[in-house]
């Protein structure tokens, strides 16, 4: 008596759950140091101490009734003026509480973009390969359908051409990713140059607005000699879609917005749409504590240090070895190509030696593997050679 739908979805089970299920059970078997896990993108640096000593603060000071309770469905109105606050000193823009709504993450934000953009099943939103494999969940949350560029294999910008021959009048938004999951690659500033001309175009084109929709949630993690280009100043009808999962390391606290400029073709709806949107989808109400407490830790990260040394370790490791890559500019993965065709059997090769990586066809990427290196140093340290044992047998 289950709904088709809902049974169909859980049947598609994760293949990044299930590598990471059989990593915990191989370590049982061999011991947790030999086990060499690089597949879940959690976060490996705590919070920042500010966290824990604002939320304890907030709970011990505050009136018990307000810190559990519900708060207005955009969010804390203090909280909203803090992150439009920081956003103006960062970015040089003009953001009051009006156009900062609270979000249960990125996953909630992308849903309310999502439901307040599209009106039924023939309109589609645009995203490219490699990515995020939650945003087909998304889509279909959504009601509408996602359709993937494939992907700019020599440097993982954006494949115009097809990107061009794909939007139509259905389209209602374009998804981007940078710092990009599961590439690490950061848009340069003439991809998004071109990406607003391209949908100055389009809209009109076919007379209405398609929207970027920009999903940020790596956006502190972005390395040395890399910039990544803040996309509302490059196109108007831009919605980003933020979260403090992995700036602040918070991915349990559930806590994100959506950025609404005033220079959106439909500001003055937005805001009311997307409390509607958010009431459809039952994601009402951002943890009020949580909420409270990135509103005073908004300017603060994480050490992230960490992903920096890593990046460099790992990245420049495997291409002397031989691997080809493209250079990360930020998150914390690599994204190579497999040794051979079917990057399936390349990823149970790599199990041989307990290194486990994960197929790129889960991204929409056949041929190509993605390593999350947000963990220990050593753990990478005392990967590598057994990297070079891997590509060496390719070789025989
Ligand atoms: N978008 C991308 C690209 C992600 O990698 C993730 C989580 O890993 C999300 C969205 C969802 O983030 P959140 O935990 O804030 O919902």
């Amino acid at each position: 008596m289950l709904s088709k739908e809902v049974v169909e979805l859980s049947k598609q089970h994760s293949v990044i759950r299930d590598i990471f299920e059989y990593g915990m059970k191989r370590a049982k078997e061999v011991g947790a140091e030999n086990v060499f896990d690089f597949s879940i993108g959690n976060p490996s640096v705590p919070a920042p101490k500010e966290i824990d000593k604002t939320a304890l603060r907030l709970l011990k000071t505050s009136d018990p009734v307000d810190i559990h309770g519900y708060t207005s469905n955009a969010g804390v109105l203090e909280v909203r003026e803090n992150i439009a606050k920081s956003l103006n000193r960062r970015f040089d823009t003009n953001y009051t509480a009006a156009n900062i709504f609270m979000t249960i993450g990125a996953a909630a934000a992308l849903g309310i973009c999502f439901k307040t953009l599209v009106d039924g099943p023939e309109d589609d939103i645009i995203t490219f390969a490699p990515h995020f494999p939650e945003y087909a969940v998304y889509a279909q949350g959504a009601g509408c359908k996602l359709r993937v560029i494939s992907a700019d294999t020599k440097a993982f910008q954006i494949n115009f051409e097809e990107l061009e021959e794909t939007i139509s009048e259905h389209t209602k938004a374009i998804l981007i990713n940078s710092p990009n999951n599961p590439s690490g690659v950061v848009y340069s500033r003439e991809t998004i140059e071109k990406l607003a001309a391209l949908l100055e175009k389009k809209q009109k084109e076919y007379g209405h607005s398609i929207y970027i929709i920009s999903d940020e949630p790596y956006r502190e993690i972005a390395y040395d000699g890399f910039e990544v280009p803040y996309v509302p100043h490059f196109y108007d009808n831009t919605l980003v879609a933020y979260s403090f999962s992995k700036s602040l390391s918070l991915p349990g606290e559930r806590v994100g917005y959506i950025v609404a400029p005033n220079e959106a073709e439909d500001f003055d709806n937005l805001l009311p749409a997307f409390i509607a949107s958010a009431r459809l989808l039952s994601y009402v109400c951002v943890p009020t504590l949580y909420q409270k407490v990135v509103g005073e830790c908004v300017d603060l990260t994480s050490d992230l240090s960490i992903y920096q040394k890593n990046k460099d370790l790992f990245y420049n490791a495997l291409v002397d070895m031989g691997y080809e890559c493209v250079e990360p500019g930020g998150a914390f993965y690599l994204f190579p190509k497999a040794l051979e065709e079917d990057a399936n059997a390349f990823c149970e090769k790599a199990k041989e030696y307990d290194l486990l990586i994960v197929p790129g066809d889960s991204f929409g990427c056949p041929g190509y593997v993605r390593i999350s290196y947000c963990v220990p140093t050593e753990r990478i340290e005392k990967a590598l050679p057994l990297f070079k044992k891997l590509i060496d047998d390719y070789r025989k």
